[in-house]
């Protein structure tokens, strides 16, 4: 692909290393440069333009679904996802293996939703044998709620596992699929998904401002009267929009206008499995680079995501994150801190408007980093070593 003009350098902005807010390209801010007025015509033909594009990455599962797009940043549509679908007495298992898990977690806590925790710790896959176990037991679960990449590690969850077990047991499965929906392939119907939800900032490649649902268009219907809220009622926010074109409240209209853009380049990119391609090969790329000067992963190979990706940091007394972060962002990077409980850690995503030579860059830079801060060797402690022979057992 030809990546349009690099937005960063020009402007002395850093790329964002971070999966979201991340760096998107000159034409999608430029595509904010005007006032839309949330009823009029023009609007509302964006919004339409909006949920049908996105209805048609779905492809064939396109005529039984429906999309419902919600203002905020995509916790609030895990929560609207969660309060519109999951009835008052109904029980979900929460597959959690990092932050977003056990914010899906917190949420139910806080919309007084039953639910059954299957917390991995910070990064062990929650696998089919085991969900397919926890259904068994529990006749009382009505649904899962699967993470598809769980951003705080950068692990990509075996969700076609996950979703047979699932399927078997005659449950609803709901997926968060915020990090990887646009450059990963999830096709709802194979999977027999009920509802998942994704973001303007991430994969797709848009700002920051709204979410949207992607549900069953039974399950939206059968929603009436079940949200908890008010702003984050799924079938309230979808009748609106079928009925009137508009969003309830004041919708984030440049935002919209800026996605619509980011769809254009999406598309002309090639879609999904493009934008996939080029997500996986600046992954391979700097995980090769960052290797070749020291650094391990966090994860095997099999579970990187080509998303973002999770390194220990080195043991060597000169390392420090904060030394790192500085002389990387002098560099034109701006990182992101590790998630892990028992070692440290620091992430770098690989999405956003960037190729592969942007990745060299950022190798280059991480070996300039290690120079400057007198770091002669990027090896984990013991511990790290130690911490990641769980996943092999
Ligand atoms: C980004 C993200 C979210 C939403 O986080 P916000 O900060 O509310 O945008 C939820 N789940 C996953 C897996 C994510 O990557």
């Amino acid at each position: 692909m030809t990546v349009p003009p690099l937005p960063a350098p020009e402007f002395g902005e850093p790329y964002l290393l971070t999966p979201g807010p991340l760096t998107t390209a000159y034409s999608v801010k430029q595509a904010m440069l005007r006032d839309w007025g949330s009823w009029d015509d023009d609007f509302r033909a964006m919004t339409r333009a909006l949920r049908n594009r996105l209805l048609a990455m779905i492809g064939d599962g396109a005529p039984d679904y429906d999309c419902v797009p919600i203002q905020g940043s995509g916790s609030y549509c895990v929560e609207a996802m969660l309060g519109s679908f999951v009835p008052r007495d109904g029980k979900v298992l929460v597959l959690a293996n990092g932050a977003y898990g056990l914010r899906a977690a917190q949420t139910l806590d806080y919309l007084g939703r039953a639910y059954e925790l299957l917390n991995k710790g910070d990064y062990l896959p929650p696998r089919g044998d085991e969900v397919a176990r926890i259904l068994a037991n529990d006749p009382a679960i009505t649904h899962v709620l699967a993470i598809h990449c769980e951003t705080s590690s950068g692990i990509l969850n075996p969700v076609e596992e996950i979703a047979g077990a699932t399927q078997n047991a005659g449950r609803k499965l709901l997926i968060d699929s915020m990090s990887a929906f646009g450059a990963l392939p999830l096709d709802p119907v194979a999977l027999n998904c009920a509802a998942f939800v994704s973001s303007a900032n991430k994969c797709i490649e848009g700002v920051p401002g709204f979410g949207f649902v992607i549900a069953r268009k039974d399950e939206i219907a059968n929603a009436k009267g079940n949200s908890h809220s008010l702003a984050l009622d799924v079938h309230a926010q979808w009748a609106t929009m079928e009925k009137t074109g508009q969003w309830r409240f004041t919708p984030p209209t440049h935002t919209v206008a800026a996605f619509l853009h980011a769809l254009d380049l999406h598309e002309a990119e090639g879609g999904v499995p493009a934008r996939g391609a080029r997500y996986t090969h600046n992954r391979d790329v700097m995980v090769q680079g960052m290797r070749d000067l020291g650094f391990e992963t966090l994860l095997a190979d099999r579970w990187l995501s080509p998303i973002i990706v999770t390194f220990f940091c080195p043991a060597d007394p000169n390392f420090t994150f904060q030394g790192f972060y500085d002389a990387m962002k002098g560099r034109g990077f701006i990182i992101y801190p590790g998630k892990l409980t028992v070692v440290d850690s620091f992430r770098i995503g690989c999405i956003g408007q960037m190729d592969e030579h942007v990745m060299r860059r950022v190798v280059d830079a991480a070996r300039e980093a290690l120079q400057d801060m007198n770091v002669s060797s990027a090896a984990p402690p013991a511990a790290a070593l130690e911490e990641r022979k769980k996943l092999a057992a």
